[in-house]
């Protein structure tokens, strides 16, 4: 039988069905008065999801090309950056670096822990040449949420250093206001929180952080952020506009501004504490030890059980996709994403189905135990 299919991976994620059609219109051309006047809306929409003044910038990347070129247009050759390497994602900003030809001082953080921000300053004191540090607002492959806003503040009052925020999972999934809070660079995706499919990836920069791209010497081409201001603020791209994910976009940011960002984010810590609540019900841990993630839940899978197995087996028995470990956390837990298009029933339907997988695995969960936890947090008003 073809099982009906339950996304809850913390990417991709579910489109809505509205963003869906948006996308089946019949092609537009990127340089027609239409198009333009689309992304001059589009542009609008990405401020207030952003919660910026700057522009943001839309590449037809995933969220990884948006990475490299926030490497790529703040650095020069033998500059020094500070990477927090808490996971497979602050690994990708180290792979970077090292392409690009930087020096790194690499601050590794154990996996399911956050970064200290007193390290952070510690670090930067003891090198001042110290040009940017890299960070995940959310690292997304150990469900913890690196405490940005804390190394805004010891970041900001330097002028000689930027930080840099992969908010590829995080934005449009919690508070993450960037002006506010004085964040020099956000990077963003489009199939996380932002509920479409992957291809789109976003950068906005502080003016402070425009200030070092005027300076940088680092080879770009595609990912030339000055270029694609300038288009941009001509309503264009430089080169052709993902013409159908921008219609997805377009529908998307109406959605957002529509629900607004304080009740979408409501949503998910609800979603997020249901979860948590429901599977500590069933006596499992948090991978998370800080700061767990709003958006996804790391579970440790229970002693003697590999986590790829209740992945498979959610999948074979329900449809229901979420994802195991990555790396060194491979076999050791597995992951549920609660961020975008996803609702209170696939967050009880799946931890329903949880249990039932669990005790098929030889794990005894009684049943109705997480799921009653979950109901519990979910009948409270917001
Ligand atoms: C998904 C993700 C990425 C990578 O994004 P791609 O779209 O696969 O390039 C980078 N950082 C974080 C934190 C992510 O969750």
């Amino acid at each position: 039988m073809n099982l009906k299919r339950y996304l809850l991976t913390p990417g991709p994620t579910p489109v809505p069905p509205e963003t869906s059609l948006a996308m089946a219109q019949p092609i537009l051309h990127h340089r027609s008065p239409v198009f333009m006047e689309i992304l001059g809306q589009v542009r609008e929409g990405l401020k207030y999801l952003f919660q910026t003044e700057q522009e943001v910038l839309i590449l037809a990347s995933t969220g990884t090309g948006a990475m490299e070129g926030a490497v790529a247009n703040l650095l020069s050759l033998g500059d020094t950056a500070l990477v927090v390497d808490g996971g497979k994602f602050g690994e990708r900003w180290l792979a970077l670096c090292n392409v690009y030809g930087i020096k790194v001082d690499r601050l590794a953080v154990e996996w399911g822990r956050a970064v200290d921000p007193q390290e952070v300053a510690r670090r930067l004191d003891a090198r001042p040449e110290i040009r940017a540090v890299f960070v995940q607002a959310n690292e997304t492959s150990t469900g913890v949420q690196h405490p940005v806003k804390q190394l805004a503040e010891v970041v900001t009052p330097r002028p000689n250093t930027v930080l840099v925020v992969d908010a590829i999972s995080a934005l449009g999934g919690y508070e993450l206001p960037m002006d506010e809070w004085q964040l020099d660079v956000v990077v963003a995706g489009s199939q996380k929180a932002m509920m479409l499919p992957p291809g789109l990836a976003f950068a906005a920069l502080s003016p402070k952080a425009w200030e070092f791209v005027k300076t940088s010497t680092l080879p770009k081409f595609y990912f030339d952020f000055s270029k694609q201001l300038k288009s941009q603020n001509k309503n264009q791209t430089p080169y052709t506009s993902a013409v159908t994910l921008v219609l997805g976009l377009q529908e998307v940011l109406a959605r957002v501004k529509n629900e607004g960002l304080e009740k979408i984010f409501a949503r998910n810590r609800k979603l997020s504490a249901a979860t948590k609540a429901a599977v500590q019900a069933m006596g499992l841990e948090l991978y998370a030890k800080d700061y767990p993630s709003v958006v996804l839940t790391a579970v440790l899978a229970p002693p003697g059980i590999d986590g790829q197995q209740v992945v498979a087996r959610l999948r074979e028995k329900y449809g229901i996709w979420i994802a195991g470990g990555q790396a060194q956390a491979k076999g050791k837990i597995f992951r549920l994403a609660h961020m975008g298009y996803i609702d209170e029933l696939e967050i009880l339907g799946t931890i329903g189905a949880l249990e039932v997988v669990l005790n098929d695995l030889g794990y005894p969960v009684a049943p109705g135990v997480g799921l009653r936890a979950a109901q519990e947090i979910l009948a409270k008003e917001a």
